[in-house]
């Protein structure tokens, strides 16, 4: 039965009901491997014939048990994250599961952040943000997968720090860590037998080999799910205008106490009252260029959305707008310059000594972290 086969190239239990799960492989596929005695998972059979390799996504608790295994493993771990979405981009517990195992950590998208922005001031606060979530990283790297920049930096960081280790590549779905992948594969050409057996056989965990050079092996992990993703609540279409592809425009605002800044419909700012004589502060929006801002009055804000949300105030639609939870809030008091970050559409950075409030749908995050600009 299904039930007993593996592909041989990852280990992962092979199913035909998943497309987007781990040992996917399609009705037709499975009856040809099964024919040609070289069964492979689609994905495994995608990396052997095109060179490339497909993002995975597991569950929580499959995730948990793969983390396990490299806390056991003698690994270099190459944890990458989103600099746009950096706290959408930790793992829980990562720290723990690490173990002795040194870490690398790449903070992928630098293509999106303003190129104004020094780079060794962003990879200081990338850091900071590692340590506070118990993390310390041997070596932290910016690049972008996606434009290719940088990514000679990280594979010479790899060498460095290598020894005799396997190099396990981490991040959460989205990061880009496929994208990321693919660009190192194709740097490395000659890649001829690509995947190596498992090094677990018959575990339902889907990890890549990959090798580097003559005696490298780099080690794909699926990414993990965060359920509570903005992105989960929007449609293809509003996506276009939350997930920036280029770099980000910051939009600066004077706003007056009472004042309020509308995110389309996915989201709202207000700033309450500032301490001081001024009631008024400077704030600095990042979030994709095409994403509406507009500003008005904090006590009519309630009605405005009511009013306009899913017109004047889009993405989403009219249409889309019912399967959007609805706006919850978060109030904040700053001691310091700080960024209001709504978890995976952008943030607002606030000057000290403001009352301030994040609204996101229910369910997504809203949080205050150190300013990073
Ligand atoms: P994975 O789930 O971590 O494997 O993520 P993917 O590699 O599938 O990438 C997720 C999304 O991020 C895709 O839309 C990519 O085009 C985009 N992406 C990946 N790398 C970069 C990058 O360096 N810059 C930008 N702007 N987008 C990227």
């Amino acid at each position: 039965t299904e039930e007993d086969l593996f592909c041989i190239g990852c280990g992962a239990k092979i199913q035909t009901d998943d497309p987007k799960g781990v040992g996917y492989t399609p009705q037709s596929a499975l009856k040809k491997g099964l024919e040609s005695g070289e069964l492979y998972c689609q994905r495994c059979f995608r990396l052997r014939h095109y060179n490339e390799i497909q993002p995975v996504s597991l569950t929580d608790d499959d995730f948990r048990r793969l983390l396990s295994q490299i806390r056991d493993a003698n690994a270099l771990i190459v944890y990458v994250v989103d600099i746009f979405d950096f706290n959408g981009s930790m793992i829980p517990g990562l720290h723990r599961f690490v173990g002795d195992n040194p870490v690398l950590l790449v903070g992928n998208k630098e293509d999106i952040l303003p190129r104004s922005l020094k780079r060794s001031k962003l990879t200081d606060w990338l850091r900071q943000q590692a340590n506070l979530n118990g993390l310390r990283p041997l070596a932290t790297t910016l690049l972008s997968a996606k434009k290719g920049s940088d990514v000679d930096d990280l594979l010479a960081l790899i060498d460095k720090y290598r020894g005799d280790r396997d190099v396990y590549v981490v991040g959460v779905t989205n990061v880009g860590k496929s994208t990321l992948i693919n660009r190192i594969l194709k740097q490395n050409t000659g890649v001829a037998d690509l995947i190596t057996t498992s090094r677990f056989p018959g575990t339902t965990l889907d990890k890549i080999e990959i090798p580097l050079g003559e005696d490298h092996v780099l080690v794909d992990t699926p990414g993990i799910i965060h359920p509570e993703q903005m992105a989960h609540f929007l449609s293809p279409e509003a996506l276009k205008f939350v997930a920036p592809q280029k770099e980000i425009k910051p939009r600066g605002y004077q706003l007056q106490d009472g004042q309020t800044i509308f995110l389309g419909a996915v989201a709202r700012f207000d700033l309450v009252k500032t301490v001081g004589g001024n009631k008024t502060a400077g704030v600095t929006a990042y979030f994709e260029n095409n994403l509406p801002l507009h500003r008005t009055k904090l006590e009519n804000a309630e009605n405005f959305y009511e009013n306009h949300a899913g017109e004047l105030l889009t993405p989403p639609t009219k249409e889309e707008l019912a399967d959007l939870p609805a706006l919850a809030r978060h109030e904040f008091k700053t001691d310091t310059k700080s960024d209001v970050v709504i978890e995976g559409l952008g943030w607002v950075t606030v000057p000290a000594n403001a009352t301030v409030v994040g609204w996101a749908p229910k369910g997504v995050n809203v949080l205050l972290r150190r300013a990073m600009i």
